[in-house]
């Protein structure tokens, strides 16, 4: 097709800046912003394959799968802090740290939560089948409240969490 473009001495290509041509057929050399001198294929620096060192590369690698402000269970993934650690937060508000490979584990599980949130929902999963039998029974929630020893607003409240 069309003729090949010829690459100038001191173009740009991102982080990039062509330096000089190379003793490597079809490679320039060209100096990275971070200061680090490079052969790079010419093709790579036309097509954007190359836009900074093999340095900058490895720091600014995004990781494998992308996790970012996804929602995993009760967790919300906030940031990812690099070398595959993630900062989750839980529905509570408690956050912690996290690898890519615990959420690849945990992400088809919809109770993953916090400790403290978990044992809450199987307290509250525990009632459920008590108010389910309530209500079964005929009994309306202001008793079931009184027999859990719970209030009605919060019989309210584990019903529609549960029952949807
Ligand atoms: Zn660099
Ligand atoms: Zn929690």
């Amino acid at each position: 097709m069309g003729k090949c473009r010829t690459i100038e001495i001191g173009e740009r290509f991102g982080r990039l800046e062509v330096m000089s041509c190379s003793f490597r057929p079809h490679h320039f050399v060209c100096r990275c912003d971070c200061g680090k001198e490079s052969n790079v294929l010419k093709y790579n620096l036309l097509n954007g394959v190359s836009t900074q060192c093999c340095d900058c590369n490895r720091h600014t690698k995004k990781p494998k799968k992308d996790y970012l402000r996804k929602r995993f269970g009760h967790w919300k993934v906030l940031s990812y802090l690099g070398r595959g650690r993630w900062e989750i937060r839980c529905d509570c508000g408690k956050k912690k740290e996290t690898s890519t490979y615990a959420i690849t584990a945990m992400k088809s599980n919809l109770n993953w939560s916090c400790a403290k949130c978990a044992q809450a929902y199987r307290i509250d999963r525990e009632r459920l089948v008590l108010i389910k039998a309530g209500l079964t029974a005929g009994l309306n929630q202001p008793a079931i409240a009184q027999l859990l020893n719970l209030t009605s607003e919060r019989i309210g409240q584990i019903i529609k969490v549960y029952l949807k």
